[in-house]
């Protein structure tokens, strides 16, 4: 069964033990930051294919770094969407049944006020050293030479994220899937569901009895397996999904003090 309009959504409350959410470039874009793809002005004429994988970083480290700066100072200037909002509403709501996965590098959800969460592809405002791995905050860094030289080996700072033909942080990956595995409700919102892991986690949610809702203005793989789809934006739809989860919070609470 799909349904399209939030008021006949019916959620009980076995669906709200373990929410897990998987959030991707949709809910970014909704706050003005342009997608991976879509950038404007000086850096159109590059690809991020060309600028985001470990051979331009040994090659021309200074273009990576000046592109990832100017990515960094677009997404300082935008603000955390009502989606974002919404999804914080949500972990205050249910402390200790809420988990957020996101695909996004913008600290977005941070700045919403999400102090937990799980950042697949990295954060583009941290930084690693590419020969010793250790991570440095921007202050101990000296962003006048790029790029950055790591206070420890001398070696050159990357931005602390996951670029094309690079792993995922095995770690990260299972303890994606294993709260995937695990979850009573599963929303997807806002990712195009066709790199791993975010292709097969909401799949797994599903396969495993978790409720899986799409909120997404597009059709995507995952489409035909979503129980429920909201074809909005996270903004229309976020707001609204956490005050149904309130009164099911509040009736619940209810019926257990009768
Ligand atoms: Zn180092």
């Amino acid at each position: 069964m799909k349904l399209e309009k939030i008021d006949t959504l019916k959620l009980r409350p076995e669906h709200l033990t373990n929410v897990v959410v998987l959030t991707g470039s949709g809910i970014s874009a909704e706050s003005g930051i342009p997608t991976f793809r879509n950038a404007d002005g000086y850096w159109s004429r590059y690809r991020a294919e060309d600028l985001a994988t470990p051979e331009a970083f040994s090659e021309s480290p200074q273009v990576v770094w000046e592109w990832y700066l100017a990515r960094r100072h677009l997404i300082a200037r935008a603000n955390p969407s009502p989606g974002h909002f919404a999804l914080v509403e949500m972990a205050r709501l249910l402390p200790g049944q809420f988990t957020l996965i996101t695909q996004n590098v913008d600290g977005m959800h941070q700045r919403a006020g999400h102090s937990k969460l799980l950042e697949l592809h990295g954060n583009i405002f941290t930084n690693r050293c590419a020969v010793c791995a250790r991570r440095h905050s921007d202050d101990t860094l000296n962003f006048q030479n790029l790029p950055p030289a790591c206070p420890v080996c001398l070696g050159p700072v990357r931005p602390d994220v996951v670029w094309f033909g690079e792993s995922l942080n095995i770690a990260v990956v299972e303890d994606a899937f294993t709260l995937a595995r695990n979850a009573s409700l599963f929303l997807a919102i806002g990712t195009s569901a066709v790199v791993h892991p975010a292709a097969s986690l909401p799949l797994v949610a599903s396969d495993n009895g978790a409720l899986l809702i799409e909120v997404n203005p597009e059709a995507t793989p995952i489409s035909d397996d979503a129980d429920i789809i909201f074809r909005y934006p996270a903004a229309q739809v976020l707001p609204s999904l956490f005050r149904r989860m309130r009164r099911v919070v509040s009736r619940n609470l209810l019926v257990q003090h009768v």
